[in-house]
């Protein structure tokens, strides 16, 4: 999101949210107008913004610039001091964004995180499933007020054969259909996906008051009894969409170092098995590699620990510059790192370490404003033998590089006999 229009006449309630907002979204622009006149000037000349935030009650207006505002197609998201019940209805038949009450808004936090949402929300594709076309559409009108992109299906099977084409990150489905209904389209979506993976929300229409029960024991993640409210619709989206990816922070942030942002032992040990399963049924190669940095305790001692974290962090970041998508670089010990390499022999691993080698010592890394340090590493590889456990494999690797430390540093070894 770029350009944000702000439009209030209260000047000190202006600057207040004006200075919170450019505070926690540095990188948008927001731009100022007070009134209906101003408005329409901005309507007419077709200028282009991401969002129109703006107050109903102006000098010149009580709520008309926001139905023009909409008409001409601008986001809009109403903050006011009218709590009340039937505007507030007939603001969101308008299709406005977010209807925000003054008093509640404590120090602009929603509004800030609904901004962010908004932003996240591009690139996020929800599935409708949904019978008829006409209620379809009016999901669909909703969701993409909210920026985010919408399929549809008429159907379970018609929304199976979508997921398995495009990126979906949540499904909005109704309970009956024709064909394949909501319940039986879930059991099938939970055998691949958990509710991490991907998040799905019933719609319920039955006066049944088990259908609710049973869809969230099946793994739906929340859901909506008709009739609901577009608001109401808008909350449970945003909130799951939230909700999951806080947690998909989470599951990552176990998965990886902090320091380094590679991945660490954790993570390498809840993988590994698939990985060497999987090159055994392909008759793949599979190659790994433990790199070490030489004397990387002189660096610590010499110029302080904090030094010593800038140039682990330096070289994990030429790690994942000169390595690809598909190797795997995991954080194995203070200096150490482990490299997967899956589909590639050792022959192509060693050349893919050497220039490692070469670009390390090649580096300048700065500690400080007006100091650069070098360093080299030393490397063990071994290939995958189809046979051996995992453990096995990294003792060969180790003894490897033991080998490299006893033969001089900045340099690489292949298993225990051969040198390169
Ligand atoms: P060699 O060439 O034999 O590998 O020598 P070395 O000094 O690199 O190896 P040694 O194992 O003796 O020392 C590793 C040092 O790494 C000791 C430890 O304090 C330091 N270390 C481990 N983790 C971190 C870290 O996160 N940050 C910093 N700054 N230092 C760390
Ligand atoms: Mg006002
Ligand atoms: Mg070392
Ligand atoms: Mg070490």
């Amino acid at each position: 999101m770029e350009k944000i229009l702000v439009i209030e006449d209260d000047r000190i309630y202006k600057k207040i949210m004006l200075k919170t907002l450019r505070r926690s979204l540095p990188h948008i622009e927001f731009f100022t107008i007070e009134t209906f006149t101003e408005t329409k000037n901005i309507i007419e000349s077709k200028k282009e913004f991401d969002l129109v935030i703006a107050d109903i009650n102006l000098a010149d207006s009580t709520g008309e610039h926001i139905k023009e505002l909409v008409e001409a197609n601008y986001r809009v998201v109403v903050i006011t001091i009218l709590d009340d019940i039937a505007f507030r209805n007939e603001m969101f038949n308008y299709d406005i964004v977010d209807y925000i009450i003054k008093s509640e808004l404590e120090r602009f936090g929603y509004l800030v995180k609904l901004i962010q949402r908004l932003e996240l929300n591009r690139s996020r594709a929800v599935l409708i499933i949904e019978d008829s076309k006409v209620v379809r559409n009016f999901y669909k009108r909703i969701l993409q007020k909210q920026n985010l992109i919408v399929y549809e299906a008429e159907d379970g099977k018609k929304a199976l054969q979508i997921i398995s084409e495009k990126k979906i990150d949540m499904i909005l489905s109704d309970y009956n259909m024709p064909n394949m209904d909501g319940m039986e389209f879930l059991r099938e979506l939970r055998k691949d996906y958990s509710m991490l993976d991907l998040p799905f929300i019933a719609i319920s229409s039955d006066d049944d008051q088990t259908t609710v029960a049973r869809f969230l024991k099946i793994g739906a993640n929340d859901y909506l009894r008709k009739p609901f409210s577009k608001e109401e619709l808008i909350c449970r989206i945003n909130n799951t969409l939230d909700m999951i990816e806080m947690l998909q922070k989470v599951k990552e942030s176990a998965n990886t170092d902090a320091l380094t942002s590679t991945y660490n032992r954790h993570y390498l040990y809840k993988i590994v098995d698939k990985i060497l399963i999987e090159a055994k049924k392909s008759n793949n190669p599979l190659t790994i590699a433990i790199v070490d940095i030489d004397f990387f305790k002189n660096i610590n001692d010499q110029y302080g620990h904090l030094a010593g974290d800038v140039v682990l962090k330096a070289f994990a970041c030429l790690l994942k510059h000169r390595l690809s998508e598909s190797d795997i670089i995991v954080r194995y010990g203070g200096e150490e790192f482990i490299i997967i390499f899956p589909k590639k022999d050792l022959k192509r691993a060693f050349v893919i370490i050497e220039s490692i080698r070469k670009h390390t010592y090649e580096m300048d890394i700065p500690i400080d404003e007006d100091k650069t340090i070098s360093i080299t590493i030393s490397a063990g590889i071994a290939e995958y033998n189809y046979e051996e456990t995992f453990d096995q494999l990294i003792k060969r690797a180790d003894d490897a590089l033991y080998l490299a430390k006893e033969r001089g540093r900045n340099r690489i070894e292949i298993e225990s006999s051969k040198s390169c």
